[in-house]
């Protein structure tokens, strides 16, 4: 059965008696850094002297400091520098300037899962994973609200490391919402494999296709466009307000028996097939690797597909609908 713990859980003092480094300022640094700031902490943000992020972080009414000088003055370290060169930051920027139990925390267990950061033994490692992008992290907390986040502890070797976690969630907002206890092979491995079948992957092969049919067929790429992509919001709205059977009941009854009919033979015993390879993939290392080693070689595949990926009819069709239905 699932743990979810809340604020009355998670001791807010603990990570206020700390020095926390945020190391990266991009979607979750940001996040992290106010919320954290706005709960009362004291907060350090380490950045490379020529990042583009560094501007933000001023204008948020920081003085960012070098990566290697917030983690060597912080007892409290959190990576949210891109998954692809966390080993490189903690060897180059983290792993001089540590002690004897200081805590370092990730927000997502890539690096750690796939032996990319391999932390020292002297210190405490932990996760905690907000379930959204680092705008909705901090709208909610500005809010009053939070959004639930995954937490681990990897290594623990004060004994303080469960307590000094659910503190750094609490200040995050992320236990007004809840968190959920997992460890760091199932947050990997359940991220990668939605993020890769469903919500990105999986979301926008199934529309592509819908609007490439249609077009195909003959009918108007505008009315394709709006059909096969522009209406997922409102599914997607309903999904997440009440569930399948909630949206179920919303729509109408031809659109119902249409889903249960047609549903099942899109997505077939073939699909289930290909996503049970897709998981295999993730948890025997493949993806990783593959995804370590396009990091090596400069990102040849990704650039090649971001070019397809910009090029293709519907961002044209799309470009020109939301100009005239915004
Ligand atoms: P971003 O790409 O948005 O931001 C990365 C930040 O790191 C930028 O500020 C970047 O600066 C900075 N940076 C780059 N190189 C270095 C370096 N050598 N030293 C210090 N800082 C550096 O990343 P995300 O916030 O998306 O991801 C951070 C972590 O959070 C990842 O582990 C990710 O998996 C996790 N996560 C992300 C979520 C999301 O929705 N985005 C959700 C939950 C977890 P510059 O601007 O100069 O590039």
């Amino acid at each position: 059965m699932t743990t979810i713990l809340y604020d009355a859980d998670a001791d807010l003092e603990l990570i206020r008696q700390k020095r926390v480094a945020i190391i990266g300022y991009g979607s979750q640094g940001h996040a992290h850094a106010l919320n954290l700031r706005d709960s009362g902490c004291d907060v350090l943000i380490g950045l490379p002297a020529e990042s583009k992020s560094r501007e933000r972080a001023r204008q948020d009414g920081w003085s960012p400091l070098l990566p290697h000088e917030a983690a060597a003055q912080a007892e409290v370290i959190m990576l949210l520098v891109p998954d692809q060169i966390q080993g490189q930051v903690y060897t180059q920027s983290i792993q001089p300037g540590l002690a004897p139990g200081k805590l370092l925390l990730i927000a997502h267990g890539f690096s750690l899962q796939y032996r990319q950061v391999v932390p020292d033994e002297t210190i405490d490692v932990a996760m905690v994973a907000p379930n959204g992008p680092g705008a909705q992290l901090r709208h909610m907390y500005s809010q009053g609200s939070g959004i639930p986040a995954l937490w681990t502890v990897y290594q623990d070797v004060t004994g303080r490391a469960r307590d000094l976690t659910l503190s750094y969630a609490r200040a995050l907002g992320c236990t007004r919402a809840g968190v959920i206890q997992t460890t760091l092979a199932e947050e990997t491995e359940t991220d990668l494999f939605a993020e890769q079948v469903v919500l990105c992957g999986g979301l926008t092969s199934l529309i592509r296709t819908a609007f490439e049919t249609l077009v195909e067929a003959g009918y108007q790429p505008e009315v394709a466009y709006t059909c096969c992509l522009q209406e997922v919001k409102l599914i997607a709205d309903l999904l997440y307000k009440g569930g399948i059977h909630f949206m179920h009941n919303s729509i109408s009854d031809t659109a119902e028996f249409g889903d249960y009919r047609t549903g099942p033979r899109i997505i077939d015993e073939h699909t289930r097939g290909n996503m049970r390879q897709a998981l295999k993939d993730i948890q025997d290392g493949s993806f990783a690797r593959e995804w370590i080693q396009e990091n090596q070689a400069g990102q040849p595949m990704l650039k090649a597909w971001r070019r397809q990926d910009a090029t293709h009819p519907i961002e044209t069709v799309g470009e020109h609908m939301r100009k005239l239905l915004p």
